[in-house]
């Protein structure tokens, strides 16, 4: 379980991760998740306009992805303008070297992290250890996971998994003291000991929540200070956010600032939400004196091509769907094989890898619809993960039609039976003669094509034509 998604960005899947299942894993997760589900709600309940909110939220999203291009090339511009530098990685591969080739030009010995998905997803602390820099989380959660040497469990609370006591153990084991199991003083001893990596660090590492496109600022929502302090004290910030955190202007972000702190922890706003347009201007001010954005792509552009998976980047990160999941909330973060678990991650991973490798997580999903419910930017999860069982069982080619022909055809005719009286009573009356060819006893047990993809698995009832006839009885019966 150790090194569960630690040293590497691959997928490990449902099934081997069921070999290594930790059993504290659901009730700490549980106890956690209920705790924001009730801070959600009690924040929602507050402001009434919440749905019309959600619907803006949507609308601005999907927009977004309609005009990623537009948007990323006003951001580009922007950036450029402001005194960043901007770079483009297609794959995680390519984000990795960029961010090891901007270490090197300016001689970095060691990285301060705050909390980033995109940093996950890349598996970049590792490259960077491998090129003998060390790059150390300063993200509570992170740094928690990243002393267990795992990755994170859950969107926003990377290290929910653990109980108080473990993380005391862990403390205790890896910084050679005797930690309490303290939530108050764990967090005083990681400060401490983060401090003084801040004042000597070199880089400094984020993600970002947000980009406005309108001004090429990178916008982060955290509670805790150390994203502050990551982006402000080294002379050296690079940032690494997935294309798809784009949004237009001003006036959108203020919509997604009210839908995220309030889904995610149950705030009206975070403790810090901080904006940053290219790095310092002038002598005497605060600021890293560079500025790098590296926007990563890592199979995105794929996904967009897609009509219906593509919604997955409405997405705004808040963990909410994965705090009311009952999958999530009895197997864990781990259990999604990737560096995004609950159902965001059944939806994303999918279309990133391809559903040939992540072909399990459609599947994790009793479809209650319950993630579609309280989602901010209402992505529509349970129609998306039905899309991906369908490619999971006929191929990624979602450009072609769903059904083979003669399943369209079929669905083509019935469709006309149904609108027509006349022609639903001749083939009520057709149907049960032609399947009596094939029945055995009650039963169909062979089937020609395409019926026979069913009853290779199963024996088919057949086609009672009785309903009218049910009805009328019926009916009868109840005029007596
Ligand atoms: S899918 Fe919706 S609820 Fe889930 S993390 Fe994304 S925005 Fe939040």
């Amino acid at each position: 379980m150790a090194n569960i998604m630690s040293e590497t960005p691959t997928y490990i899947g449902f099934e081997e991760y069921s070999e290594h299942v930790p059993a504290g894993i659901p009730s700490a997760v549980q106890q956690a998740t209920d705790r924001f589900v009730g801070g959600r709600a009690a924040r929602v309940a507050e402001l009434p306009q919440w749905e019309e909110l959600r619907q803006i939220g949507s609308d601005i999203r999907l927009h977004t992805i309609e005009n990623m291009d537009v948007y990323l090339t006003r951001l580009e511009e922007k950036v450029t303008s402001a005194g960043g530098h901007v770079h483009w990685a297609e794959t995680a591969e390519d984000a990795r070297q960029i961010v090891l080739q901007i270490a090197k030009e300016h001689n970095v010995k060691t990285a301060v992290k705050s909390k980033s998905m995109a940093t996950e997803e890349i598996g970049l602390n590792h490259a960077l250890e491998a090129a003998g820099i060390e790059a150390l989380e300063t993200d509570l959660g992170e740094y928690i996971i990243q002393l267990a040497g795992t990755g994170p469990s859950h969107i926003i609370v990377p290290a929910v998994h653990l109980k108080k006591e473990e993380i005391a153990d862990l403390f205790s084991e890896k910084l050679h003291i005797n930690a309490p199991a303290d939530p108050i003083e764990l967090a005083q001893i990681a400060r401490e000991t983060l401090r003084y990596k801040f004042l000597a660090a070199d880089m400094g590492i984020s993600g970002a929540n947000f980009l406005v496109a309108e001004t090429g600022t990178l916008v982060m929502v955290t509670n805790e200070g150390n994203g502050r302090m990551c982006t402000t004290m080294p002379n050296l910030h690079v940032a690494v956010v997935g294309i798809d955190k784009v949004v237009p202007d001003w006036e959108s972000l203020t919509v997604f600032l009210k839908l995220l702190a309030r889904s995610a922890t149950g705030q009206k706003l975070s403790s810090y939400t901080q904006f940053i347009t290219g790095p310092r201007r002038a002598e005497g001010e605060f600021g890293p004196k560079e500025f790098h954005l590296v926007l990563l792509d890592n199979g995105r552009s794929k996904v967009l091509k897609d009509p219906v998976g593509r919604e997955v980047f409405k997405c705004i990160r808040c963990g909410a769907c994965a705090n009311v999941c009952p999958v999530y909330k009895n197997v864990g973060g781990f259990a999604y094989g990737w560096f995004i678990s609950g159902p965001i991650g059944a939806i994303l991973s999918p279309q990133m890898l391809g559903t040939q490798t992540a072909r399990e997580l459609p599947y994790a999903s009793t479809l209650c619809g319950a993630c579609a419910d309280v989602c901010p930017v209402k992505i529509p999860i349970p129609t998306i993960l039905r899309h991906l069982r369908r490619r999971v069982a006929q191929g990624d080619d979602f450009s072609t039609h769903s059904m083979p022909a003669p399943i369209r055809t079929a669905a083509a005719f019935t469709s006309i039976a149904l609108a027509w009286n006349w022609v639903y009573r001749f083939g009520a009356r057709l149907l049960p003669v032609l399947m009596s060819i094939f029945k055995r006893g009650d039963w169909i047990p062979s089937a020609p094509y395409p019926l026979s993809r069913w009853t290779k698995a199963r024996p088919l009832p057949p086609f009672v034509a009785g309903f009218r006839k049910w009805w009328s009885v019926r009916s009868a019966k109840g005029k007596d």
